[in-house]
């Protein structure tokens, strides 16, 4: 008899305890999130691959001057510019990203003195086609600025 109390007990508790648990949990702010219903936000420091950086008009900062294409240890990028009546220095027209080969390492942000590229916040990247990790950036920041 006394054992049978004594697993009556243990039992009770046991169930208060778990419920306490559940409880507790509800009560909890939600961490889950709905993905991909819901865009996730990341943490500054994140690294996507990398985006040129408007202007306030829109277009680019970039000065063509090359040093990003050099200092990337894995030949990612390749720029082109050309040079056009009235204005001064190069007009970006091409700014190519193979980011198959990108290791993220920061070294085309960091050589970059004009500050006109950086790390995007893209994390939703899926394909199985190789050539869709080929970016051309110059387009991607037109039509960010359409
Ligand atoms: S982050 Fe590194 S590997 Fe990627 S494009 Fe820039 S320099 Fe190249
Ligand atoms: S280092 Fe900066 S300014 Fe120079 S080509 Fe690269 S993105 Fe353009």
């Amino acid at each position: 008899m006394g054992a049978y109390f004594k697993e009556l007990f243990s039992g009770t508790k046991s169930l208060f305890v778990g419920l306490q648990i559940t409880f507790g949990q509800m009560l909890k702010p939600l961490v889950t999130q709905q993905y991909p219903h819901e865009i996730s936000t990341m943490t500054p420091r994140f690294r996507g691959h990398i985006e040129l950086i408007p202007k306030e008009d829109g277009t680019t900062k970039c000065i063509v001057c090359g040093m990003c294409q050099r200092s990337c240890p894995s030949g990612c990028i390749t720029v082109a510019g050309e040079k056009r009546e009235g204005v001064k220095g190069k007009v970006l027209t091409k700014y190519r990203l193979d980011f198959t080969k990108c290791s993220l390492c920061g070294m085309c942000v960091e050589s970059c003195r004009p500050g006109a590229i950086t790390f995007s916040k893209e994390y939703n990247l899926a394909s199985t086609r190789k050539e869709d990790y080929t970016f051309d950036l110059l387009k991607r920041l037109e039509e960010k600025a359409k």
